[in-house]
């Protein structure tokens, strides 16, 4: 068994890189980076993440996050999502471009209801790409079928292109659907945006070594382990596979040596809340940064 400790604050299969809109600012590969591609690894089949899913002990405040890519692009996701071990809690990022009456026949509530300061299954909203009458349908009639579902934008800096998330966030309130807005990180006309622990991570003038430990289990769409969202975009260095036979959460707790420090994902190193909504925590812990 996988048992989760209590410093460990994020657990998420991503089932696929892949994805059905195409974003401009899309911080993942789709599938498209050079690792990936040349590697050719076989993904794993929905039934090759219920074995996964089945080993992991949870605690109750800790979900099984699944994200991608649109994870429910994972061929037989609504079974996986329907026959893994019922005390596993599952959240959902999604792009809600799935079919909502096969997922509402085929999915049990109870998977992704649980108590949360936020909803379960967050749908995130893009502009241009997914449209808000299709999403605002879809939320409606997922709530009504039992499931809790949050819709998500994000807040660019820049006042005019902020308008139209707002006035969508104000008649999502008003209609009584939970709408919030995130902060928007990375560079923008040659601006970084964020608040990262550690200067120089996010876009860096060079490329740096040092130490790198993670406070998260991220699994990529071949079942491999690493230890922060940039090396599991870009396939570098995975550490393990989580069903290995000797998997265990004792190596997420390692300090590895890490190359790629100014390469950073803004995920991994941005201030952000914890699951206990505390502000101040950052996914990583870095240390030892020496120039190349
Ligand atoms: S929906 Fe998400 S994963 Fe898909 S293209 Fe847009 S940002 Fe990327
Ligand atoms: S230093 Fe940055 S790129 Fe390297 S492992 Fe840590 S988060 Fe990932």
């Amino acid at each position: 068994m996988i048992k989760l400790k209590n410093h460990h604050n994020y657990v998420a299969f991503f089932l696929t890189l892949g994805c059905n809109l195409n974003c401009s600012y899309c911080i993942n590969l789709h599938n498209s980076g050079s690792r990936y591609k040349q590697a050719k690894r076989k993904e794993f089949s929905y039934k090759d993440w219920i074995e996964a899913a089945n080993k992991l002990e949870l605690r109750d405040d800790l979900p099984l996050s699944l994200q991608g890519g649109e994870p429910t692009l994972l061929k037989g996701f609504n079974i996986f999502a329907k026959e893994v071990k019922p005390e596993i809690k599952m959240d959902l990022l999604t792009n809600m471009m799935f079919d909502v009456d096969k997922f509402i026949s085929e999915v049990p509530t109870q998977r992704f209801t649980r108590d949360a300061p936020y909803a379960s299954i967050r749908v995130s909203y893009h502009p241009g790409q997914n449209d808000i009458e299709d999403l605002i349908y879809k939320t409606q009639k997922m709530e009504n079928a039992g499931f809790r579902v949050g819709l998500f934008g994000i807040e660019l800096p820049d006042e005019k292109l902020n308008k139209h998330i707002f006035e969508v966030r104000d008649r999502c309130l008003n209609l009584g659907i939970d709408f919030r807005t995130k902060e928007f990180l990375g560079e923008f006309n040659g601006k970084i945006y964020g608040t990262f622990k550690y200067d120089g991570s996010v876009m860096g003038s060079k490329l740096k070594s040092c130490k790198c430990k993670t406070t998260e289990l991220l699994v990529d769409p071949n079942g491999y382990v690493f230890k922060c969202h940039s090396d599991l975009y870009n396939g570098r260095d995975p550490y393990a596979n989580i069903l290995d036979d000797d998997f265990s959460t004792d190596l997420i707790d390692i300090y590895r040596d890490c190359n790629y420090y100014g390469d950073c994902n803004p995920c991994d190193v941005k201030v952000k809340t914890n699951r206990f909504q505390q502000y101040g925590h950052t996914s990583v812990d870095i240390i030892d940064i020496k120039d190349i």
